[in-house]
């Protein structure tokens, strides 16, 4: 029998098995059939032939697709997680999801389990599934200790994150999205300027620099002159905030 487990999530510490629930073939299999059908053209269960699936992962990114839909698609992913302010937000998508894909009442699904323990308000800091025999929270097996290492924690994901990112990494003009790029980061080009100004007024280049930004907020630069050394050509981003981009 193969199992789905409900991990709970310190990241960057330890992780555990939270709940595990019989029959792996209620937790992703609904949603990658469900995926599948509506967006690749697949017939019933015929996801799992000519390579569909790998069509289906970056899916995510799709942003035509409702996000609710999209978060749940990724709750399905190996090392994403879900953390605790998001717990509701989860439910919630998972519950839209159900609506818009109901499930066949003779399968076996896992999903109002979920939205359960989501909306429980548990303390634990995140939550994942593991939805295959191998965790893929677990790291390599220690012979020595007899235990499993700890993950690369560099590779689990608060999905959230990801998802919202898409929102203000996304720049391509075919997009609906009007929010503007958020860029945290120094503005190089200003950066640079107000070293000039400074050699030029005696003034302090952070001085200067705030001055400049502050003269410029109308008609800001453009991202590929705020990135300055940070940009990256390829993917057309700051490398600064390249977590945001969402050609990675
Ligand atoms: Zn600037």
């Amino acid at each position: 029998m193969s199992y789905t487990t409900i991990k709970a999530i310190w990241p960057g510490e330890k992780h555990e098995d939270l709940e595990v629930l019989r029959n792996s073939h209620g937790s992703a299999p609904p949603i990658w059939n469900a995926m599948c059908q509506k967006y690749l053209g697949c017939d019933d269960l015929s996801y799992m032939f000519d390579g569909k699936i790998d069509e289906l992962w970056p899916l995510w990114k799709d942003q035509k697709i409702p996000e609710h839909q999209r978060a749940v698609l990724m709750m399905t992913y190996d090392r994403a997680y879900i953390l605790k302010k998001d717990y509701a937000r989860a439910a919630g998508d998972i519950k839209k999801f159900l609506k818009d894909f109901p499930s066949p009442s003779n399968h076996v699904n896992h999903w109002p389990r979920i939205m359960d323990v989501l909306e429980n308000d548990t303390d634990i800091p995140a939550i994942g599934l593991n939805c295959t025999s191998v965790d893929p929270f677990c790291g390599d097996w220690n012979e020595e200790k007899e235990e499993y290492a700890q993950p690369d924690w560099g590779a689990c994901f608060d999905l959230y994150s990801k998802i919202d990112g898409l929102k203000t990494a996304n720049q391509s003009p075919d997009s609906d999205d009007k929010e503007p790029v958020i860029i945290e980061s120094r503005c190089e080009n200003c950066w640079e300027d107000a070293y000039g100004m400074s050699r030029y007024t005696g003034k302090a280049q952070n001085a200067c620099y705030q001055e400049l930004v502050k003269m410029r907020e109308k008609n800001p630069c453009t991202p590929k002159k705020h990135a300055g050394q940070f940009w990256d050509e390829k993917k057309q981003c700051d490398i600064r905030i390249i977590r945001k981009c969402n050609r990675y």
